[in-house]
């Protein structure tokens, strides 16, 4: 994207506009984490239950979301309310029951007596995550800081050592985005947080000063294949540094808003829209067509692909 960037940028604009226009937002929001903080309107709700959501959001969705709503059902109404008590006096059966592929029920209370010792020491995770990015060099360090805070609250060592329970779960959990991975469940989560609000993204800490246009791609499988696809980036490392790559090539398309189209991005990958197999078909129908190189020659070999593109550029144009 270096050298034709900002061209590149031009054209994609309306491509990405029409895919984000086409996506069934309603439908994509029911397999989507977001789904669960999205019931809460009050924002301390929304902030622990996202990070509840998003901490365990790995692996397929139609398997996590079920045990997220469960244990969040166990929180009650307020989950901020929850996670504020359950920091002071954890309950070791809280979550009994619920194992997710590398998690435990410990692992689980670790996790909201953490989120519950930052809210009660800062006032919110919102209000925290802010004062640290105010003071560092960035937004990944300032993630790192409040990772390194949540891993390493009170609580966590106590309940952990009554159910001897090693650290790792937890730390698979809380990664640290300082490590070699894109840290896509942390970028994740900022998204959810700091855009918005809109119909996807909550945007319930918009007022603690982190812009919008600081925000890191959540890279995950289907957005790493479509931005190759697309050439915002050759990596084939999911990396935190393919992950600012493609986000450099995405703020040449909205300088302001870099991860404005990743829902519709990772939705057209986890429909099936974007096949991790090549299928003509798909990329017929597919509206970034025009600006991926291995869409535009799968389409060429269908036959009338020619002159189905051409209706449909006619059809943009009218
Ligand atoms: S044109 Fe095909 S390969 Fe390219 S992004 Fe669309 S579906 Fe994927």
């Amino acid at each position: 994207m270096a050298s034709t960037g900002r061209l590149r940028a031009d054209a994609l604009r309306p491509l990405l506009v029409a895919l984000d226009a086409g996506l069934d937002r309603a439908e994509r929001l029911g397999v989507d984490p977001v789904e669960l903080p999205r019931r809460h309107a009050d924002p301390d709700d929304q902030e622990v239950a996202a990070l509840v959501a998003v901490s365990l959001a790995y692996g397929r969705a139609d398997v996590f979301k079920p045990l997220v709503a469960e244990m969040l059902s166990r929180m009650g109404p307020s989950p901020a309310r929850f996670a504020d008590a359950f920091a002071r006096a954890p309950g070791p059966q809280a979550f009994a029951g619920l194992h997710y592929r590398f998690n435990r029920p410990p692992d689980l209370a670790a996790l909201v007596a953490a989120i519950g010792w930052v809210r009660n020491a800062h006032g919110s995770l919102g209000a925290r995550f802010g004062e640290l990015y105010r003071g560092a060099s960035g937004l990944r360090p300032a993630l790192a800081s409040l990772a390194s805070e949540l891993r390493d609250a009170p609580p966590v060592a106590p309940i952990l050592r009554a159910a001897r329970r090693p650290r790792r779960g937890l730390r698979h959990l809380l990664p640290d985005p300082g490590g070699p991975g894109a840290s896509k469940r942390w970028n994740l989560y900022l998204r959810w947080m700091i855009r918005g609000p809109d119909a996807v993204d909550l945007g319930t800490w918009a007022r603690h000063g982190v812009p919008r246009s600081a925000l890191v791609v959540p890279l995950d499988t289907h957005v790493h294949r479509v931005a190759r696809c697309l050439g915002l980036t050759r990596r084939r490392d999911a990396s935190w540094s393919t992950a600012e790559e493609i986000t450099r090539g995405l703020a040449l398309v909205d300088p302001q808003d870099p991860v404005r189209f990743d829902f519709a991005l990772c939705h057209l990958g986890m429909s099936g829209g974007c096949p991790a197999r090549r299928d003509p078909v798909a990329c017929a129908a597919c509206p970034l067509a025009e600006a991926c190189k291995a869409g535009t020659r799968a389409a060429a070999r269908l036959p009338g692909a020619g002159s189905r593109r051409v209706k449909g550029r006619r059809a943009r144009n009218a």
